[in-house]
């Protein structure tokens, strides 16, 4: 049994997750955005159900996003929908292309083999066509493409910043109606004028201009006549709406930045409110779901979209409680700031709850989707715990990854009775959860590599592994005895472990039926390939690093052990042919990556994705301490 260390708690925590698991794939999923969404088929309201993705491409994709990118398409797949994925890019000074590029790749990804089907695109370079509104006014339009009606074009994702024109012709229109003004005020005048939830704000001094002027001045802005922040477009509302953010928002700012994907052909860029529901209007969406902190905005991305005569059906927008993981953090800016400092290899650092970071960990896509399904959507934040993640992966893993034979910490066995120069090869199976997977040959010969771990020269109760005179398994080889010890004479620790093997247990068995206590693996000395493994911890030492309180850094709660590289590991011949990405479970040890940046043909490098559970190493911790 592989894992025969593991906890009686957490294998029967296991099997009742697996249990809920079988349970939740059999129906078909309800929670309060499924029953909008189905009421929203019912009645008629709407026809077919479109979602939409939208991450500002500020940065790289974490779990958190993986947990709406399951919902959106989750729900889309439910309903028989699609999904568009949109760079939400509204902003010029944070983006760029490199996280574009970075979120295409996570999102397809993700949901391979799953939902890929659902990934609404639109041909490259197309924006949004006009077409009249039964009020006979302009209307834009960007249908999107799913996979299946590409057949050779060229696709990309949807872009807000496509929008720009479309979106200047909306705030063209509520001038119109009198619905928006010019603003002159500065930034601070502008936050100081608004108010708080008990005092009304204050009304902006240029609030009456008339259409006309604040038609040539809008026009003016966009032309970059002024300098930045020397004036705004506001929607004219309410000052003393109880809602903050119904207070004259402003809707346009004057940014003379150049754009990763409009270069510099806008000076003003709009404000997130304007901009996402007409985006999400503009693309056809119909249910636009996001985290709750954009409840309070929900009135003002209605008013946006009633305040223009529009005749399409309008999305609406739901919320849901954002994922927080133990032990790590979400914020974009954060992640970034370990990224710049230098505290992690890259976005992609196997530490890193980005999404890269786990695929280069050998998180498989479909662990992170059956961890996304678990923990579902609620209206209320909380913590999930990292294990349970872990969970899913290992259990995953377990299913599909070969297993092999690596010593990570080795220590020299010399077989004295095995004849010198004789090489025995053993059939061992490739996964015992998966007989379609086959068996493979491993050398075997006098002397064999096994874990430090594995040998105690004074064992401590109940250690049942190596030690003199106590005899073991060598997993799917022989039964051997150890009969003694080389020591370093200076330091005292052991160099090399002396035993004898028995030949009629041939295959790891005894012919006479007598019982050894413990399995180890191992791997020949003659034949070993030596690569290094990195194993990884945690990368904070606190449970919500996010929420260092104020005047902490969450910085200073990294943990300075998150990695341990080891360069001189001893693996089985066979991981030689290890292609960079694969997965396999390193009997008794975990679950290995081969890393797929740095491993070189024939010579790869392996992460640790994650541990299998060993109580040992914590019992031997707690009887030390
Ligand atoms: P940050 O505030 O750190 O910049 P963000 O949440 O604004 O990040 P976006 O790129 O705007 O990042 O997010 C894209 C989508 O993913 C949004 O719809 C957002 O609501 C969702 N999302 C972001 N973080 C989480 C999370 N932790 N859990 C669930 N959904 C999330
Ligand atoms: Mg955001």
């Amino acid at each position: 049994m592989p894992d025969d260390k593991r906890s009686q708690d957490s294998a029967t925590r296991d099997q009742s997750l697996q249990g809920q698991q079988d349970q939740e794939q059999q129906a078909e999923r309800t929670d309060f955005l499924r029953e909008i969404v189905q009421q929203d088929l019912a009645s008629g309201r709407v026809k077919s159900v479109v979602t939409r993705f939208p991450p500002e491409p500020n940065g790289y994709l974490h779990i958190g996003h993986a947990k709406s990118i399951c919902l959106n398409f989750g729900i889309a797949k439910q309903f028989g929908g699609r999904c568009n994925l949109r760079m939400d890019d509204t902003n010029p000074t944070k983006e760029d292309v490199e996280y574009v590029d970075s979120i295409t790749t996570d999102v397809k990804w993700l949901i391979d083999g799953w939902a890929d089907d659902l990934l609404t695109l639109k041909p490259a370079g197309a924006t949004p066509g006009v077409s009249k509104t039964s009020a006979g006014e302009d209307d834009f339009y960007l249908p999107g493409l799913l996979p299946a009606d590409t057949a050779g074009q060229a696709v990309e994702p949807f872009y807000a910043s496509d929008y720009f024109e479309p979106l200047y012709n909306y705030a063209l229109e509520l001038i119109r109606k009198g619905k928006a003004f010019v603003c002159d005020h500065t930034a601070e005048e502008v936050d100081a004028m608004r108010g708080s939830t008990d005092t009304p704000g204050t009304e902006s001094h240029y609030r009456g201009r008339s259409v006309e002027e604040n038609l040539d001045l809008f026009e003016r802005m966009r032309a970059g006549e002024f300098p930045d922040g020397a004036r705004t477009l506001r929607a004219k509302i309410d000052m003393s709406a109880p809602n903050i953010w119904l207070r004259d928002p402003i809707m346009y700012r004057i940014r003379h930045a150049s754009h990763h994907h409009t270069g510099d052909t806008w000076c003003i860029y709009p404000m997130y409110d304007f901009a996402h529901g007409l985006s999400d209007y503009v693309e056809g969406i119909t249910h636009s779901i996001c985290t709750l902190e954009f409840e309070v905005h929900r009135p003002l991305y209605d008013w946006f979209l009633d305040a223009l005569d529009l005749a399409r059906v309008h999305p609406i927008q739901r919320e849901f409680a954002r994922l927080n993981v133990s032990y790590t953090i979400m914020s974009k800016r954060r992640l970034l700031r370990l990224v710049q400092e230098g505290k992690v290899r890259g976005w992609d650092d196997p530490r890193m709850p980005t999404i890269s970071g786990m695929r280069r960990r050998g998180y498989p896509a479909e662990a992170i989707r059956a961890f996304c399904d678990r923990i579902g959507v609620a209206k209320r934040e909380n913590t999930v715990e990292l294990g349970l993640l872990e969970y899913f992966v290992r259990d995953d893993l377990n299913k599909r990854a070969p297993r092999a034979m690596a010593v990570l910490r080795p220590l020299k066995v010399v077989i004295d009775n095995y004849p010198d120069g004789q090489t025995e090869e053993f059939e061992a199976v490739n996964n015992p959860e998966d007989p379609s997977a086959g068996t493979r040959k491993v050398p075997f010969s006098k002397v064999v590599y096994i874990e430090q771990d594995d040998f105690r020269e004074v064992p401590p109760p109940k250690y049942h592994r190596l030690s003199p005179g106590v005899e073991v398994r060598l997993r799917a080889a022989y039964l051997i005895t150890c009969t003694g010890v080389v020591k370093n004479p200076a330091t005292g620790e052991v160099v090399e472990v002396h035993a004898t093997y028995d030949p009629a247990t041939r295959g790891g068995d005894a012919p006479d039926g007598r019982k050894v206590k413990s399995t180890i693996h191992w791997v020949s000395a003659a034949h070993a390939l030596s690569t290094e493994v990195r194993l990884y911890d945690v990368l904070f030492t606190v449970e919500s690093p996010d929420n260092v309180p104020e005047g902490g850094d969450f910085m200073d709660t990294l943990n300075p052990e998150s990695i341990e590289v080891l360069a001189d590991c001893k693996l089985e011949p066979s991981l030689a042919a290890a292609a960079p990405g694969a997965r396999y479970q390193f009997e008794r040890l975990g679950y290995f990556c081969a890393d797929p940046e740095d491993s070189k043909p024939g010579a790869p490098v392996f992460n640790r994705t994650v541990t299998l559970k060993d109580t040992w190493a914590k019992i031997e911790k707690k009887g030390a301490s």
